[in-house]
This record gives C-alpha cells, sequence and structure tokens, in this order.
C-alpha cells in the first residue's frame, strides 16, 4: 500500500486476519487453517464435521499465515499510523481468543527484543521518525496516555506507587496514586482526550515508550493472581496524541492513534462461571458486541451508531467513524480444539469487515 492510496481510506474499516503459529513442540499439530488467498480469502476446515459442512470460507482485506514477521505485518499497518501526523484519529484492535497472538501483535513477546517488536513500538520509533523530519514545516508534540477497562470500569495505568526509581525521566512526571477509575467526557473540544484526567505524558523517543510501557504492564498486574489471567480479561489502550504547528501559517492540527489489545474473546461456560469470573465474562460479553455493534452501523452508514453501550467505545467515539480510520487485527489460533473459537471469531470478523 502507498501513503497516498490510504489518503483516501478516511472513514473506511479495514479487517486483517493473522494466524498465529504452532508453539514450540506443537510442530507436528493439524491446523484448522486449509487455505489462505492473497486476495485475502481464508479457508477453514473443522475436522469434527462431514466434509461438506466442515469447510468455511470468509473474506478480509488481508490474510497473513503464520510465518508473516513482525516487519511485514508492520508495512501494511504503517501508512494509516503515518496518517496520525497529518491530523486523522486511528484506531487499532487486536481482536481474538486467548492465547491467539493479540498481544504478540500489539506488543511483541517482550520489550528487549527490537526484531519482534510489535505494532505499537514501531508505530511510535516511525512517529518520531517522521515527526523529526518534517520539523522544518511542522512542530510536533507528542504524548501517551495508556488506560486498562476492566469490568466497565476505566483505570490508568500510567500511575506510579512511588515504590520505583529505575525510571528517572518518568518518575517526576507521573502522579503518585492507585488506580482510581476515571470518569470519561466526550466532548468535540477535547479531540480524543475522552479521558483527561488519565496521566499524560510527553514522549519523544523510544526509550521513554519503552519505559512507560514497563511502567503500564506493572499496573495491569495489581490485583491479579497472574499476570496473564488479568490481562486476558480487561481491554488495554495506549493512546497516542499528537499536535503539530504548521511554521509558515501558524495553524494546528491534532490527530490521535488508539492501539487497543482487547480482551479475550472466548465464550465462557455458563455452568463454568460464577462470581467474579461470570461477572467479567458479562462484561467482556457487553463490551466485545458493543464494539462490533458500533462498527458494524458505522460499515452500514447508518444513521445511529450506538456508542454509549460501552466504556469502550465510549473511549473511542471520536476515533471510530466520521474521517477516523480503523483496522481491526482479528487472530486465530490454528489448532483443531481451537476450531469452534476460530470460526466465531472470524464470524465476528466477518460482520464488521
Ligand atoms: P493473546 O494476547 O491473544 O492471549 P499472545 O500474544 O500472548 O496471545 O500469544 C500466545 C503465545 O503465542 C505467546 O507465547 C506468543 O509469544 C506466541 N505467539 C503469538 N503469535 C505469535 C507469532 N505470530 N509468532 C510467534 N509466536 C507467537
Ligand atoms: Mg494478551
Amino acid at each position: 500500500l502507498l501513503y497516498n492510496e490510504v489518503q483516501d481510506l478516511k472513514g473506511t474499516i479495514r479487517v486483517y486476519c493473522r494466524v498465529r503459529p504452532f508453539l514450540q513442540g506443537q510442530k507436528d499439530m493439524q491446523s484448522t487453517v486449509d487455505y489462505i488467498g492473497e486476495n485475502g480469502n481464508i479457508i477453514i476446515n473443522n475436522p469434527f464435521k462431514q466434509e461438506k459442512d466442515g469447510r468455511k470460507i470468509f473474506a478480509f482485506n488481508k490474510v497473513f499465515g503464520q510465518n508473516v514477521s513482525q516487519e511485514q505485518i508492520y508495512i501494511d499497518t504503517q501508512p494509516v499510523i503515518r496518517s496520525v501526523l497529518d491530523g486523522f484519529n486511528v484506531c487499532i484492535f487486536a481482536y481474538g481468543q486467548t492465547g491467539s497472538g493479540k498481544t504478540y501483535t500489539m506488543s511483541g513477546p517482550d520489550l528487549m527484543t527490537e526484531t519482534t517488536w510489535g505494532v505499537n513500538y514501531r508505530a511510535l520509533r516511525d512517529l518520531f521518525q517522521l515527526s523529526n523530519a518534517r520539523t522544518h514545516v511542522v512542530t510536533y508534540e507528542i504524548g501517551v496516555q495508556m488506560i486498562e477497562i476492566y469490568n466497565e470500569q476505566v483505570r490508568d495505568l500510567l500511575v506510579s506507587d512511588g515504590s520505583s526509581r529505575r525510571y528517572p525521566f518518568i518518575y517526576f512526571i507521573m502522579k503518585k496514586s492507585r488506580l482510581l477509575t476515571l470518569d470519561i467526557r466526550n466532548n468535540s473540544q477535547l479531540n480524543g482526550l475522552n479521558v483527561p484526567d488519565a496521566s499524560l505524558i510527553p514522549v519523544s523517543n523510544t526509550r521513554d515508550v519503552l519505559d512507560l510501557m514497563r511502567i503500564g504492564q506493572k499496573n495491569r498486574a495489581v490485583g491479579a493472581t497472574a499476570l496473564n489471567e488479568r490481562s486476558s480479561r480487561s481491554h488495554s489502550v495506549l493512546t497516542v496524541h499528537v499536535q503539530g504547528k504548521e511554521l509558515a501559517s501558524g495553524s494546528t492540527l491534532r490527530g490521535c492513534l488508539h492501539l487497543v489489545d482487547l480482551a479475550g474473546s472466548e465464550r465462557v461456560e455458563k455452568s463454568e462461571a460464577v462470581g467474579e469470573r461470570l461477572k467479567e465474562a458479562q462484561h467482556i460479553n457487553k463490551s466485545l458486541s458493543a464494539l462490533g455493534d458500533v462498527i458494524y452501523a458505522l460499515a452500514q452508514k447508518s444513521s445511529h451508531v450506538p456508542y454509549r453501550n460501552s466504556k469502550l467505545t465510549q473511549v473511542l467515539q471520536d476515533s471510530l467513524g466520521g474521517q477516523a480510520k480503523t483496522l481491526m487485527f482479528v487472530h486465530i489460533n490454528p489448532e483443531v480444539n481451537a476450531v469452534g473459537e476460530t470460526i466465531s471469531t472470524l464470524k465476528f470478523a466477518q460482520r464488521v469487515a
């Protein structure tokens, strides 16, 4: 894709499908992915069904097979990301069941290894590079927020408990407070700053960003029995706010980029879930269907877009629809025992594609 081509994608919704590879020790496993076409088709084979009922075809803007690298994924993401510097609002989502590769796509397996960095760090690195290259025309200020939505409550992840002195740059800026429940405000004056009380931290290089991510990830684990457990049941939203000032005209532009690692989309057996677990499952279900409904309404050019049905869609309201660009990565796990979730994930994605 060329940068110019994407200029015309205002208000559009693109859906990319990514197939997770088998993990170590799983090399000989049977895959439910039968075929991937260059044109964005994917065929899933359900071995538990008869041949004619077992094969299902889905079509997306692109399908990435299991050997596609993080770099290749970024090449197809870069044009929408760069448009933030021209004043567009962008949302990028990672959708899929727990273990299907959402966090891998957005963040990567760890923060240390640059070659496997995910969309988040690549996007920020790219925005820094491009904004530096434009300083003779536009000067930019870039800031980030990081929040978590858990059980329909919004919490700031960029807070410090005061115990860490390892991040001197950030340490002095961050609020010292426990995680608080924050309000959402939808007001066009705020221009994407819909959670105005969440810390907004200025950043100017990837080091700053990595430091912030570490703090955010640490805060995400608070109150959870295990990090994975908790992160699979909350949505995390990293928002990059960009403000540019044109030197010649003095005019300003604003854009924001939301990078969203969604809660796991797996359905929870009614009989299995009780108490807290049931409440979490209901909240996740509600917010993912609300997101699906919003994107579907936008794709249908419907006059009523139901933003108010979940905290997630309220937070992202200014960046979904209108001139904004949306990119959804749907992830699938190719294992045979995941086939039920794979089909329901692809059906969800097909509805909004
Ligand atoms: P999710 O966030 O959807 O729960 P993860 O991103 O944590 O899933 O992925 C589950 C496991 O699979 C992790 O060990 C991750 O490193 C690995 N994994 C996911 N996608 C890929 C990929 N494209 N290439 C290599 N390993 C991957
Ligand atoms: Mg994850």
